[in-house]
């Protein structure tokens, strides 16, 4: 077992890092206060090949892999989620469909602009009755002649309303199973399709530099050659995708609770209280201690599912298990990190303002701690 990064894998992190810390961390504040997404700062993430990590050369991509990917998103969340975020779903719920599930005209049609960040794509799977309960779908989709014609609506899917995206994947139930249960697949919906409407974008708690929409589908017509891999396949591709994420938003959340630790110590040096640093105080110090030991065991949590992924093993449960852990930790180290800070913790214009914001919907996107839950219990046999 050994955890070490490659040279490769330390020589990217360092370079994100950098992007992260004199590109993205002195505008995102103004972003974020004003809700805009960060058009420039997606182009230079693009013209790094961030977009194209984990995806073959052949494709446009760097030819990494998906734990490489996670570095990447550790690293932006350190300094902000939002652009992290952009970044988790362009990928792993954008492209990674068209790249696992497409057919060849539909990767060479897509894949080239989603891999370069000149464009992104949306995963339409949350509706606004079911979100855990995946299955209960309700958008049907039915084959007309050679389209497929869409009805329904879709919630909270990120990345779907900027000037730059290209597509959502919507899942619809296109039929009844033998069984009578629901038959569920996948289509590629184009944007600027007539009939699909993108209502103005929600105004959230957290994430504010990132891109999030309701979308409408009324007698929403495509070609019936976007289904996306198998009809009836709708199911066992989401459940793929989202195990996935988990290991994605895990290395996000990691990057939030390592981003609370560095905040931390830096104001306990520089904060003075009753004569002395309040970094002086056991209790402060303690307080950063816990910080720094819960982001240590989630980022092995992590590390340790990608590994298994990549390894072709079975990587469910320790999917499930590195989210909900670092979910879990990174909402803690923001609270406490904002502690750290007093008064000035609640002020937006310090960083752990924003973490603490942004570290809610951890606990909910791509799963709840709920369902992450249910899947370990199931896991284990339960
Ligand atoms: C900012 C943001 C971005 C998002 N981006 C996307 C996206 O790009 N694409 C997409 O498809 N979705 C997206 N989502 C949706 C997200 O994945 C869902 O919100 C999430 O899965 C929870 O679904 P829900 O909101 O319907 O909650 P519900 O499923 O209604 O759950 C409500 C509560 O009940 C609990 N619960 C539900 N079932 C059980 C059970 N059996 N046992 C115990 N507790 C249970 C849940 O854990 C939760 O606490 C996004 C959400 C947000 C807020």
């Amino acid at each position: 077992m050994d955890f070490r990064l490659t040279e490769e894998q330390e020589a990217l992190r360092e370079s994100v890092r950098d992007f992260a810390r004199e590109v993205v961390a002195p505008v995102i504040a103004e972003h974020y206060e004003k809700h805009t997404f960060p058009y420039d700062v997606v182009r230079q993430m693009g013209k790094m090949g961030l977009f194209g990590l984990p995806f073959p050369e052949e494709h446009g991509g760097m030819g990494g892999d998906y734990f490489t990917l996670c570095l990447a998103l550790e690293e932006l969340a350190r300094v902000d989620s939002s652009v992290a975020i952009t970044l988790e779903a362009a990928i792993s719920l954008g492209a990674m469909p068209i790249y696992r599930f497409g057919t060849e005209e539909q990767k060479a049609q897509w894949l080239p602009k989603l891999v370069s960040g000149e464009a992104l794509a949306g995963f339409g799977l949350t509706e606004p009755g079911f979100g855990s309960d995946a299955g209960g779908t309700q958008t049907r989709a039915v084959l007309d002649g050679d389209e497929w014609v869409i009805n329904g609506s879709k919630a909270f899917i990120t990345n779907s309303g900027t000037d730059i995206t290209s597509l959502v994947t919507v899942t619809a139930v296109t039929g009844t199973r033998p069984d009578g249960s629901k038959e569920l697949s996948t289509i590629i919906v184009p944007s600027g399709t007539p009939g699909f409407t993108v209502a103005p974008a929600y105004s959230k708690v957290g994430w504010n530099a990132s891109d999030t929409h309701e979308l409408t589908f009324e007698d929403c017509r495509v070609p019936a050659a976007n289904l996306l891999g198998e009809r009836g396949r709708g199911f066992a591709q989401f459940l793929r995708i989202l195990d996935e994420g988990r290991i994605a938003i895990a290395a996000l959340a990691v990057g939030l609770a390592q981003g609370c630790v560095d905040e931390s110590v830096r104001y306990a040096g520089e904060r003075h209280a009753f004569g002395q640093p309040i970094g002086n105080y056991q209790a402060i110090q303690f307080k950063i201690a816990d910080m720094e030991l819960r982001t240590h065991t989630a980022r092995l949590a992590y590390y340790d599912a990608a590994a298994r992924m990549l390894a072709g093993e079975p990587f469910k449960r320790q999917a499930a298990i590195a989210k909900l852990h670092a979910s879990t930790i990174a909402v803690d180290n923001a609270r406490d990190a904002t502690q750290i800070h007093g008064g000035y913790g609640f002020m937006n214009e310090y960083p752990v303002a924003r973490f603490w914001r942004d570290s809610k919907i951890l606990e909910i996107g791509e799963g709840t701690s709920e369902v992450q839950r249910m899947i370990i219990a199931r896991d284990l046999g339960l």
